[in-house]
Formats: structure tokens, C-alpha cells, sequence
């Protein structure tokens, strides 16, 4: 999809700009009018002006150790709006994939259960019987999830030794041969690939992996989000079609969508409006910021290190099951990490500079994981994919709210997060409690 809208748009005429990072967002003191960037190729910074910018950056799956997201997943985009006073919606809603495959995070398909293929612990037992007794292993994402998880905790899962993960199996040896090398070819080939497993011959380890954020920035109908200037789209924005827990499916349906409300809605406002005003103290802070601070800065704590502590903390904390002392912990951690010397790139190339990058994006999910483990932890309740323990039971009569985020320069027991709540805009249909 993303090819083919990039072909469309070279066809149309439009400057297709493929290897820039965005780095920051200018705004005139009223609205956002343009954007610094880093441009990877020429190895230089660049400017763009702006009367209307639209983000459409993705999630944050890369906060969590095991995710079943590219590596572009790091919340970077979300938080260039966040620092420029965008609120995020509903970040404690993560939705966790059951079957991603261990140990790289590489989803496998609900096809492959649709299509026969059955969950099973250490003791051969297709559990899921237990957990969701009609639906067995095509319940919803949480519902597998958590299914999951409970057989790993009780002991009756597997263990890889090499990465340290626990798993269950997920087997499609009963379909048939010739079944999965017809339906199921993608499968089978990412499977011999990444596990040298062939799944006609033998079952695979799964374990649930970050998929999706149904939270992001909270925008309006039209992809507006609060600031003046500025819109999202995709997976980056939250205008809440998932709720607290998104259908397979729905994401496509959404980026195409709203994709399109919000392109056309930026566009009203972009034409016929005079040239955008270029702050200039704006750019020399960033330029100030990105070169004197981090591309020439020092510090003895190792970025990279910084993002498997990150990692490791959101995956032990703000995992399937959450509880209030695991969430604090967690944000201990992130508090602890944000503190550290992290800032700075070892690697003074100006082109290709993955590691200026890197920090970059670290920098935005120590900020993305603040906010999700702060608005977990206020959700007194458990949610679509929030699951609390302490909490197990659904409480519409305090809860039935959005959760916002602000950035908040002051620091609070919970990071550089203010807290708010919106209410949830019900039209045709009453939201129900759903039952297996
Ligand atoms: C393995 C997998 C399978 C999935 N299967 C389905 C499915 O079957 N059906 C479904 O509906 N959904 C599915 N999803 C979810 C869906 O694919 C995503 O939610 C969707 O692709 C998000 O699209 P997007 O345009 O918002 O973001 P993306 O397609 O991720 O695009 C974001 C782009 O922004 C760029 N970017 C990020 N930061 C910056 C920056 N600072 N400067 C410049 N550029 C930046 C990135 O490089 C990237 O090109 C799946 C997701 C995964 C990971």
C-alpha cells in the first residue's frame, strides 16, 4: 500500500521525499507551520514549510520486546505532535497478537487457526477449551492472549532456551500437507525461514507479541488533532472505530478511510492559504538541540542498552496481564532510563546515520511508555486488551471515558504526564459487556 500510493503520488506530480526523518514540528506560536527534518541521503538537515502537516507515522510496537511491528514502530511521529501539544487518547489500550512466532515476533496469521490449526501447552492439551469453550482458538486476540499466558505462568508451556521465552504451540500438522502449502504458503515459508520449522511436519512456537495501539493522538472525525495545524492518520492517530480492542481487519479499513477524510480536510485548509511563517529561533533550538546536543554530545550510558531496558520493563509490566505494582515498576524503570546520559551518537557520519535515528526514536518510546503506563495504571479496571488482576471486573459506571495524555514539562510520581479524560460519544449502538 505504501508503494503503491507513493507510485500514485510521483504520477500526480507530487514531491515524494522517501529518505527523510522527520525531527520536529515549527509552530508560528498558533499553528504548526512546517517541519524539520533529517535528510538520510544527503546527510543534511532540511526544512519544510507548512500550512497544513498530517501524521501518519504508526505505532509503538517497538516498545515491547517481542512485536510483531517493523522497526519503524518507535512512536517518533506521535511524539513530535505530543511535544507540540497534541493529547494522546486510550494508550493503555495495546492489543497483543496470540500467535506471534518465537523468537523474532513474526505474526502468523489467524488463518492459520481459521484454516484448522489448534493451540496446545506442554502436556498436548488444546486448551482452549477451557478458556473459551464455543469459539475455542478463533476468541478474540485478548481472549487467546490471555489464555495463553495464564498456560505459562501455571507451568504448562515451553521454553526457549536461547531467547528465554516462554511459548505454547501452535500446530497445523492436522490440516494437511497439502491444505497449509496451498492456503497457508506465507506461513509455512516465514516459519522454515525463522524457525527451520516446517509446520506440515511439526508444530511452531507462539507467544503473544505487541501488535497495535488503539490509542494515539486523539483527533476528531475529521483527523483534526488539537493543535492548529495539524493532523493524524492511521495507526499513529486514535479517532477510537477499535475502542479498546480492535478487530483483525479494521486497521486497513481505518488508514484508508480516514486516510482519506483527513488528506482532503488538511488540503481545505492548506489552498489558497499565504506562505506558512518560518520561526527561525525555532529551527536554530533544533538544529542546536539535534547537532550540539546529541550528534556531538556525550554520555556514558549506551542508547541501545536504554532500548532493551525499555523493552524488557513495558514487556514485564504493561504486558497481557497488568496489575497496579507491576505498572508502578515498570514506570520506575522508564523514570530511571529517561534520567540517564542516553543522548548522544557515537557514529559522526552525516549520511545513512542510523544511530542518530536510533536515539532519536528511543527518546520518543521512553515517552510513549510513560504515557501507556500511566494511563494504564489510572484504569482502575479491566478493558478489551487492558486486563488488570487487581481489577479483573469491567466498570462502566467510572469508566466508560477516554484516557488522555498531555506532556508535561513538570514532573509528577508518574513522569512528564498530566492526566485527562473525555467522555465516549455513544450514538446507535449501547456498548455491551461481551460474553464467551
Ligand atoms: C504483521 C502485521 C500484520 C497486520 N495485518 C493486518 C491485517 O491483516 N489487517 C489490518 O487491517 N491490519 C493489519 N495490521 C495493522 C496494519 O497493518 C497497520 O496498523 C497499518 O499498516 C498502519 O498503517 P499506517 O499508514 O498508519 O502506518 P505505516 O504503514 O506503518 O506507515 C508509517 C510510515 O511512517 C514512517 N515514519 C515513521 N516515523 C517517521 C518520521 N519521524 N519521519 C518520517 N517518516 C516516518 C515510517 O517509516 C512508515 O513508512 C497488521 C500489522 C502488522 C504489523
Amino acid at each position: 500500500m505504501i508503494r503503491t500510493l507513493q507510485d500514485h503520488a510521483v504520477h500526480l506530480g507530487i514531491d515524494v521525499h522517501m529518505e527523510v526523518t522527520v525531527i520536529a514540528l515549527l509552530t508560528d506560536g498558533n499553528r504548526v507551520c512546517g517541519a524539520v527534518a533529517y535528510d538520510r541521503e544527503h546527510g543534511r538537515f532540511r526544512l519544510f514549510h507548512a500550512r497544513a502537516v498530517i501524521l501518519a507515522t504508526g505505532g509503538v510496537g517497538r516498545a515491547f520486546s517481542v512485536t510483531s511491528n517493523s522497526w519503524e514502530y518507535t512512536a517518533d511521529g506521535q511524539m513530535l505532535a505530543y511535544n507540540a501539544g497534541a493529547a494522546l487518547q486510550d494508550m493503555e489500550f495495546v492489543q497483543f497478537h496470540p500467535s506471534g512466532l518465537i523468537p523474532s515476533g513474526i505474526l502468523i496469521t489467524e488463518g492459520a487457526r481459521a484454516d484448522g490449526g489448534v493451540l496446545l501447552n506442554r502436556d498436548g492439551e488444546r486448551f482452549m477449551g477451557r478458556y473459551a469453550p464455543e469459539k475455542l482458538e478463533l476468541a478474540s486476540r485478548d481472549v487467546v492472549s490471555r489464555a495463553i499466558v495464564t498456560e505459562m505462568e501455571e507451568g504448562r508451556g515451553f521454553k526457549d532456551e536461547a531467547s528465554g521465552y516462554d511459548y505454547v504451540e501452535l500446530d497445523l500438522t492436522k490440516i494437511g500437507a497439502e491444505k497449509v502449502k496451498a492456503r497457508l504458503a506465507g506461513i509455512r515459508e516465514i516459519a522454515m525461514k525463522f524457525t527451520g520449522i516446517d509446520p506440515v511436519e511439526r508444530p511452531l512456537p507462539v507467544r503473544p507479541v505487541c501488535h497495535y495501539m488503539m490509542g494515539g493522538l486523539d483527533v476528531d472525525m475529521d483527523g483534526a488533532t488539537g493543535v492548529k495545524g495539524l493532523w493524524a492518520a492511521g495507526e499513529a492517530a486514535c479517532v477510537s472505530i477499535n475502542g479498546a480492542n480492535r478487530l483483525g481487519a479494521n486497521s486497513t479499513a481505518e488508514c484508508l478511510v480516514w486516510g482519506r477524510i483527513t488528506g482532503a480536510e488538511a488540503a481545505r485548509h492548506a489552498v489558497g492559504k499565504g506562505p506558512a511563517a518560518i520561526p527561525k529561533e525555532q529551527v536554530m533550538a533544533e538544529e542546536k538541540r539535534i547537532f550540539d546536543g546529541i550528534f556531538h554530545g556525550r554520555g556514558g550510558t549506551n542508547p541501545y542498552d536504554v532500548r532493551d531496558s525499555v523493552q524488557r520493563a513495558m514487556e514485564k509490566g504493561a504486558f497481557v496481564y497488568r496489575t497496579r505494582e507491576g505498572l508502578l515498576e515498570a514506570t520506575k524503570a522508564i523514570q530511571s532510563l529517561r534520567e540517564s546520559d542516553y543522548l548522544h551518537c557515537d557514529d559522526h557520519s552525516k549520511r545513512y546515520n542510523t544511530n542518530l535515528t536510533n536515539v532519536l526514536e528511543v527518546e520518543a518510546m521512553l515517552m510513549a511508555a510513560e504515557a501507556i503506563l500511566r494511563c494504564a495504571v489510572a484504569r482502575t479496571e479491566s478493558r478489551g486488551a487492558h486486563a488488570r488482576r487487581d481489577f479483573p471486573k469491567r466498570d462502566d459506571a467510572n469508566w466508560l471515558k477516554h484516557s488522555l495524555a498531555f506532556y508535561s514539562a513538570e514532573e509528577t510520581e508518574g513522569g512528564h504526564v498530566r492526566l485527562g479524560y473525555s467522555p465516549v460519544k455513544i450514538t446507535r449502538y449501547q456498548p455491551a459487556e461481551r460474553h464467551y
